[in-house]
């Protein structure tokens, strides 16, 4: 299905349906998923994975953003959408008139929506932010539970959800116990207050793996659900990272081989020069379809079943790949930049780490140039 490309991604769906439903394995019964979306579903395509995920029982949807709650309503409607920034004020009338959650932070968010909803004669539901420690959203801890009472007491709105984000999960126990600790204390306050709010959620992907009191009763993966693991210095499970298959693999081609000679350099600012004979590869993808420039002079691809180092700087529509250990390399042939080939693999997080990023910026960044090709469907 590919043959027609030189650049592309595909996306198995299968993959991503598993890793669900091993995730609700794993959280158990009782446990409610919100799947986070943003940023076209983490660069796997949002009308596609959108709907493998109503289909596999996601329970909830988190965006960032009011464009990308709107697609998710042309995809399915009935699903509850979290929009998981902050709306702005021109934004508010089309959130309540397409029933998208909103994230309220302060009094004042509080207070628009709850203006618009009574004009509408509607009632918003909205998930209350607590900023216990990341400093991008919420309201402060100390006035959380006054907070909360207020939008309580707004009759056109109906407080759903309150919830927290973690700032360093996949690295700093203590500090995300702190966070925890601040969490728990709002929530006991606010119980104590008499309020009752069904949705509790504070974990993302790397709570989910590292943080068990966490969980409350939904919770918020992203990277995991795409088959990521978020790098970092905790170690994650075993059995959950043997578990989960990544969704997308990247791929171009071999466009041109060439030989060159000790003394001749490569690419733009001749960062590489050759000191033996070597086989080079000519190769279909750069930053212009969102492979780090970053990562050039370090990274690898696969040829032919084997791993191969990309040589000099990348440019934006081609790259050059050592292909001198590649036996029967030809035009045509297909490059893995992130995926299997051969029993060699290469991940999102691997490539990231060449480039000095991380595997959110790495998928995220895969431009529209790269067509998404889908598989996995058939098993729904
Ligand atoms: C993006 C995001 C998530 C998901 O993060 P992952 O690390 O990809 O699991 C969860 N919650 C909020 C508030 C987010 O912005």
């Amino acid at each position: 299905m590919s043959i027609k490309y030189r650049c592309w991604a595909e996306v198995d769906l299968a993959a991503l349906r598993e890793n669900l439903a091993w995730l609700r394995h794993r959280i158990g019964p009782g446990v409610k998923i919100l799947t986070v979306v943003k940023a076209d579903a983490y660069g796997h395509g949002l009308k596609q994975i959108a709907a493998c995920l109503m289909r596999s029982g996601t329970d909830i949807f988190g965006v960032a953003n009011l464009a990308e709650a709107q697609s998710l309503r042309a995809v399915g409607p009935g699903w509850p959408v979290l929009m998981l920034g902050a709306c702005l004020p021109h934004e508010i009338e089309a959130a309540v008139r397409d029933d998208i959650r909103p994230t309220v932070s302060s009094l004042a968010e509080a207070h628009a929506f709850a203006r618009v909803a009574r004009r509408r004669g509607r009632t918003v539901s909205v998930h209350l932010k607590v900023d216990t420690g990341m400093g991008r959203l919420g309201a402060p801890v100390a006035s959380a539970v006054e907070l909360a009472g207020r939008i309580r007491a707004l009759p056109s709105l109906r407080l759903e959800g309150i919830y927290t984000h973690f700032a360093s999960a996949e690295d700093d126990p203590a500090f995300t116990a702190l966070q925890l600790r601040r969490f728990a204390n709002v929530l006991t306050a606010v119980r104590k207050a008499g309020l009752e709010v069904p949705l509790v959620h504070a974990s993302n992907s790397a709570a989910l793996l590292y943080e068990r009191e966490a969980r409350f009763n939904l919770v918020r993966p992203g990277l995991l659900v795409y088959g990521v693991m978020p790098p970092g210095r905790r170690r994650p499970p075993r059995d959950l990272a043997n578990r989960l298959r990544p969704a997308l693999s990247w791929k171009a081609r071999v466009c041109l081989i060439k030989e060159i000679g000790p003394g001749d350099s490569l690419s733009y600012g001749r960062m590489f020069t050759a000191s033996r004979r070597m086989k080079v590869a000519t190769v279909s993808a750069g930053y212009g379809d969102g492979y780090l420039r970053a990562a050039g002079g370090r990274a690898q691809v696969l040829v032919g079943g084997r791993r191969c180092a990309v040589l000099g700087r990348i440019t934006m529509d081609q790259m050059l790949v050592d292909v001198s250990r590649v036996p029967r390399v030809a035009v045509g042939d297909e490059v893995v930049l992130i995926g299997r080939q051969g029993g060699q693999s290469i991940s999102a997080t691997t490539l990231a780490g060449w480039a000095g990023s991380i595997p959110w910026e790495v998928l995220t960044s895969i431009t529209y140039r790269v067509p998404r090709l889908y598989r996995g469907e058939s098993a729904a």
